[in-house]
């Protein structure tokens, strides 16, 4: 995987990593979609639970997808989130949620993409 971070002033580029498993091009361990969303498993884990909970639509950060998608797919990528970690189990022990964007936030693949981590007490985050 390229570690180039993602330049925000770039549009939308059809061919990422993302949109390849959002196609099915290339292989995932799916463990959630609907109408909105998908999630998988990240290739690199860092908790007993890692996965990536993208939506469908092509947004490159959350930056492009908060300003542009409609009302309605922002609404549908939201609860899918919350849905991918309560059919995980993750409610009752909690859960992290992390969304990079952009070169200072440290993205690296240009499809927004939230990280739900569990599985274990995670520790302080914020460096
Ligand atoms: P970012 O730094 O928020 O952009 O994180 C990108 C994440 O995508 C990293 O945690 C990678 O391990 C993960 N990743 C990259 N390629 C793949 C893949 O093909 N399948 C699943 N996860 C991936």
């Amino acid at each position: 995987m390229s570690v180039t971070p993602v330049d925000p002033t770039q549009p939308y580029d059809s061919d990422n990593i993302f949109a390849k498993i959002l196609r099915g091009e290339i292989p995932s361990t799916r463990v959630y979609e609907d109408e909105w969303a998908v999630a998988f498993e990240d290739i690199a884990p860092v908790a007993p639970i890692h996965v990536l909970v993208v939506p469908r639509g092509a947004y490159v950060s959350w930056d492009d997808f908060s300003q542009n998608a409609p009302a309605q797919e922002v609404a549908g990528y939201v609860k899918a989130i919350g849905n991918v970690a309560r059919q995980l189990g993750l409610v009752e022990d909690g859960y992290r949620l992390i969304n990079n964007i952009g070169p200072d936030g440290g993205q690296i693949v240009p499809h927004l993409h939230v990280h739900l981590l569990g599985g274990r007490t995670m520790g302080p985050m914020l460096t």
